[in-house]
């Protein structure tokens, strides 16, 4: 089993990334943000509490995440038997310490966290470009900025925190697509 972080600033490419892990890898591919923006179009009780985040560019509280993440590894389990690729999830270090437990209280652990390096312009420019392709309601300037601001201050630390754990490694997110993909190839081959 091979379990993966796949790690970036918004725009940063973890969900183009990930759409190639799950084809070369066979892993099964956990997004929170498409699993938050699933439960809004079905406008469930938790759809509306993530809406009023998301909108805001701001982070839903750690708590709630880390009981969805829990649900959907459980869900998905037996769908994950080569691994799970974990996109959006942690954002936070209380996220990533509960992830830390909740996989060792499953007889999983993580292999690698693979950073995606993405400059500011680059970041931004994407995002107005999904945005105007996607609809999402998160991604239009103003929310772009508030959100990449947020992963500097919040998520960005995480990297330490994997360092420290000889667990992180990151890779130029922009330029030739096939040479990001190369690259993070090469980290989750050198992880197993
Ligand atoms: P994403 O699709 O990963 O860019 O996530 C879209 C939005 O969903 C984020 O801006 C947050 O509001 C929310 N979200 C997704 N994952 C998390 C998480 N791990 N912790 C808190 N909020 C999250």
């Amino acid at each position: 089993m091979i379990n993966v972080v796949i790690f970036g600033a918004p725009g940063s490419g973890k969900g183009t990334q990930s759409a190639f892990m799950i084809e070369h890898y066979g892993l099964y591919h956990i997004s929170t943000g498409d699993v938050l923006r699933d439960h809004i179009s079905r406008k469930t009780e938790l759809g509306e509490i993530a809406r009023s985040y998301i909108d805001k560019g701001n982070l839903i509280p750690d708590d709630l995440m880390i009981d969805i993440l829990a649900s959907v590894i459980d869900e998905h389990r037996s769908d994950a038997s080569k691994g799970f690729i974990f996109d959006g999830f942690p954002r936070t270090i209380a996220q990533a310490e509960a992830m830390d437990k909740l996989l060792a209280d499953r007889g999983m652990r993580l292999n690698c966290v693979v950073g995606l390096d993405v400059p500011d312009e680059i970041l931004i420019e994407r995002l107005v470009n999904r945005g105007k392709e996607s609809g999402r309601s998160d991604d239009n300037p103003e929310t772009i900025r508030d959100r990449i601001a947020l992963y500097y201050k919040v998520t960005s630390p995480l990297k330490d925190y994997y360092c420290r754990r000889g667990l992180f490694h990151s890779v130029k997110g922009w330029g030739d697509i096939d040479l990001i993909t190369a690259g993070v190839w090469k980290i989750i081959d050198d992880s197993k």
